[in-house]
């Protein structure tokens, strides 16, 4: 059985040992996981990023 790494197309060996399934590689893995959590994080960002303003007010006034 051969599936399509998600992160860049090439064709994945459905193999047991591939501990990276369905990616090809733990690179094309960590880049899946990267883009979910950055996209996890950009909806409640805002609040987050306001947070981190205030504090540099207070670290420069
Ligand atoms: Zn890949």
């Amino acid at each position: 059985m051969v599936v399509k790494c998600p992160t860049c197309k090439r064709p994945v060996a459905w193999l047991p040992e591939n501990t990276f399934k369905p990616f090809c590689c733990e690179r094309c893995r960590l880049i899946d996981l990267g883009e979910w959590i950055m996209e996890e994080k950009r909806i409640p960002g805002e609040a987050i990023d306001l947070d981190i303003d205030d504090n540099e007010d207070h670290f420069f006034h």
